[in-house]
């Protein structure tokens, strides 16, 4: 990840704990946590405050509230006797009495001389100004102690203030108080709650009044506060983890908290900063460790530290800083992982290789030359190996293109493709061809030869997208290989064709029927008896404005566009109607069909051939269908199979352009043929070079062996006739022999060769 964007999940999640912070929107879980370490932490009151509670019992005892100012006198009397400390009114008494009850409430408070009556002032948010006194003759009699509470936003107490103003006046809060201590108006202190509330001596009122026998023993030498201990009183207030607790009690527990110390409140900024620190520490130190030290820290300082501090009555806010640290900690590694995937996805799991789409996001200049290979029967290969033989084969042919790239980076793309930049000095043709010279041998996975069939396709410089370039080296690619070349270079003038390809492909059908498209047929020789057995069925397109388009050409485009299926039925049913017809005038003629490799992948051309050779009464074995040596290479299970039924139904296969795949003796016992068409680029100039000459014998020999019989394509002279009869070839086809031509021509050059025979 980059520094900026790690600054900027840094100050993202800031603002995100300091608005927290601000608005008291984590207190709500504050509160919990808070209770949690309180549990913890829980531990019983000093003892020496003890509540009179004006419980329901009282209530029921003693009558309903408000009470006479005699029952309140009452009680001051019987707790002077009992010799408690100090007496605490948690009681408003701002409204007068009857008179005689006040002076016996007067006259009690005198007697006892350590009374403190609470007090309130404050200004209300809505109502104005609010205050709750006693009345003068109260006041006069008692001290005054001021009992302000504070709700926090979640409507809980929280905090208490050690004083507040009343009447220009610093009074002393009721917690402050009973613990002695003196602080400064309207400061807050907070209320340790880990004081359990449920430990603290309670008495109530109503046993007090009563007087049982060994109730000063319990309440000598106390300070005692008198509060409502009832919900039906009022006074209630929501203590977290407590629930609803009466305004008394939380007076208590402040003095409580008092009596241990004086807390400290740091409030969330404090711990927010440190939070900030150690998040930034995290995210941008240069060595790991720092950043993991930094996160422990941060991780012990919201959880630990606050424990600690506790107990040395600190209290401070968390939920900001955890906050904080929480979405730093998890954005980053929610980014990491991210990225990792991104990585990941770049590169091939199995290889290790950076793949297409790392190449798709690198910065190759225009100038740069790109170059693909193409294993073209990778995929037939790999489907019948384990993980690791697969990789050992992806290591070998990595180790090969190495040669050829130069130490540039190679990356691999699905189903045995490998690309990579290059410059116009290394990427020649010279060198192209020594590069696939080196996949001639084969490659050894688990002790098995395994034969490569490669070719390679080159996009020189361009302005083009890189995305739009690495598409057209695969395109050259796969068009060196439908057109038996080692390699070819992707021809932009293409470009403007493809167009052009388009439309034709739209008119395909529409020509099948106007008849612009029909069948060329090519006489084949046979060498020992000197006679036409046969003719390759050879596709034409008299196109009416583009003239003579090469099959080459909307054969590639069919095939690419899945359009291949009707012209195929179209060229198969002429050519064995045309065998039939000659069978009809009795004479036997073979007819070989050109079959793309895609066509013997999908189920239906088996059906069809036996459809259209039972339509026309033709036998089986007149007709050949030739294969290239390459399709026959690549092919997988279901094209054997294919290639298995057409051989039992009597049909012939041929291997077509034999020679410019990479074929050893292995696979050619593989593939289920019965004939073999050496390529005419090893026997053009058969009678002048000595290494075709090699070549076309070998296969020759071979071939014979293992009972398969050789044409000879490409024958162009009598020399090359001459010496593929001495070396045993046994048809030949060429333009010597005869060039494609019409029906008529082919039927009038049978008839004129039955005649001669026959002579
Ligand atoms: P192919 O199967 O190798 O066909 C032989 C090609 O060599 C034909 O080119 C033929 O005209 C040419 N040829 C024949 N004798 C000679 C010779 O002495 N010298 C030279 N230099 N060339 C000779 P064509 O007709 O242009 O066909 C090109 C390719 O188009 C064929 O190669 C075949 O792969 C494909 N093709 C043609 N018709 C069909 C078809 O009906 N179906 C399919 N799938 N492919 C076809
Ligand atoms: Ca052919
Ligand atoms: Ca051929």
């Amino acid at each position: 990840m980059r520094p900026t964007s790690r600054v900027k999940i840094l100050l993202w999640a800031f603002g995100v704990a300091f608005v927290t912070g601000l608005l008291g929107l984590g207190l709500p879980i504050e509160d919990y946590y808070r209770m949690a370490r309180n549990a913890m932490r829980a531990h019983p009151p000093s003892g020496d405050i003890v509540v009179i509670g004006i419980d329901d019992r009282s209530l029921e005892q003693v009558g309903s509230w408000p009470w006479p100012r005699t029952r309140h006198a009452e009680l001051v009397d019987r707790l002077k006797a009992a010799g408690v400390k100090r007496i605490f009114f948690d009681i408003f008494f701002n409204s007068p009495a009857h008179r005689g009850e006040d002076r016996a409430f007067v006259d009690a408070m005198k007697r006892a001389g350590n009374v403190y009556l609470a007090g309130y002032s404050a200004t209300a948010r809505v109502g104005g100004f609010s205050e709750k006194l006693p009345i003068p003759p109260l006041r006069a009699v008692s001290r005054l102690v001021s009992v302000n509470v504070r709700y926090s936003g979640t409507m809980s107490v929280r905090t208490l203030p050690y004083a507040s103003n009343i009447r220009g006046v610093t009074t002393s809060s009721l917690a402050a108080t009973l613990a002695n201590v003196a602080g400064p108006a309207d400061i807050q202190f907070p209320i340790d709650y880990a004081i359990d509330i449920e430990r603290l001596p309670t008495v109530n009122a109503a046993e007090v009044l009563a007087g049982p026998p060994g109730l000063a023993e319990r309440l000598r030498g106390k300070d005692v506060v008198i509060a409502a201990a009832s919900q039906e009183m009022g006074d209630v207030y929501y203590v977290p983890g407590q629930g609803q607790v009466n305004g008394g009690f939380i007076n208590v527990l402040g003095g409580e908290t008092l009596k241990e110390g004086r807390p400290i409140d740091l409030g969330w900024l404090p711990a927010l900063g440190i939070g900030l620190l150690l998040a930034a520490i995290n995210l941008l130190a240069r060595r790991r460790w720092v950043g993991r030290l930094a996160l422990a820290a941060a991780a012990l300082g919201v959880t630990i530290v606050p424990c600690i501090a506790e107990m040395n009555l600190i209290f401070f806010q968390v939920i900001p800083a955890a906050l904080l640290v929480g979405i730093v900690v998890v954005s980053h590694a929610w980014a990491k992982f991210r990225q990792s995937y991104k990585v990941r996805g770049n590169i091939n799991a199995l290889s290790g290789l950076p793949n297409l789409n790392a190449l798709r996001g690198e910065n190759v200049p225009s100038d740069a030359v790109l170059v693909a290979a193409r294993v073209r029967n990778f995929a037939e290969i790999s489907s019948a190996l384990p993980p690791e033989s697969e990789r050992a084969l992806i290591n070998q042919i990595v180790s090969r293109l190495a040669l050829g790239a130069r130490g540039a980076r190679i990356y691999q793309g699905d189903e045995g493709i490998f690309v990579w930049t290059s410059n116009a000095e290394i990427a020649g043709a010279d060198q192209l061809e020594a590069l696939h010279a080196l996949f001639r041998s084969p490659a050894l996975i688990d002790g098995r030869a395994v034969d490569l069939a490669v070719t390679f396709g080159v996009d020189a410089g361009s302005n083009r997208s890189l995305a739009n370039r690495i598409a057209a080296t695969l395109v050259a690619a796969d068009e060196a290989a439908a057109e038996g070349l080692r390699w070819k270079a992707y021809d932009p003038a293409k470009l403007a064709d493809a167009e052009w390809k388009l439309s034709l492909l739209g008119r395909l059908d529409a020509a099948i029927d106007s008849g612009e498209i029909w069948v060329a047929y090519q006489p084949q020789l046979d060498l020992a008896s000197g006679r036409i057995v046969g003719a390759e069925a050879l596709v034409r397109w008299s196109h009416p404005e583009k003239g003579e388009v090469s099959p080459q050409e909307f054969v590639l485009a069919a095939e690419q566009h899945h359009r291949i299926d009707k012209l195929t039925e179209f060229v198969l049913s002429d050519a064995i109607k045309t065998a039939a017809s000659f069978a009809a005038r009795n004479v036997e003629l073979d007819v070989a069909v050109n079959i793309s490799a895609r066509l013997l992948e999908k189920p239906g051309l088996v059906s069809l051939v036996r459809r259209l050779l039972a339509e026309a009464r033709l036998a089986p074995e007149r007709l050949t269908l030739e294969v290239t040596e390459s399709a026959a290479m690549t092919s997988g299970r279901a094209s054997i199979r294919t290639l298995e039924e057409i051989g039992s139904l009597g049909i012939n296969v041929s291997i077509d352009d034999y020679g410019t795949g990479f074929s050893t003796l292995e696979y050619f016992k593989r593939i289920p043929a019965t004939e073999v068409k050496i390529d005419r680029s090893f026997i053009a100039s058969l009678d002048r070079n000595a290494s075709d000459r090699v070549m076309v014998r070998s296969t020759i020999e071979l071939a014979h062996s293992l009972g398969r019989s050789v044409v000879a394509e490409g024958v162009e002279s009598r020399e090359v006739l001459t010496e593929l009869t001495k070396l045993g070839c046994d048809r030949a086809q060429g333009y010597l022999i005869g060039r494609p031509m019409k029906l008529m021509g082919l039927t009038k050059l049978l008839l004129e060769d039955h005649k001669s025979s026959a002579a």
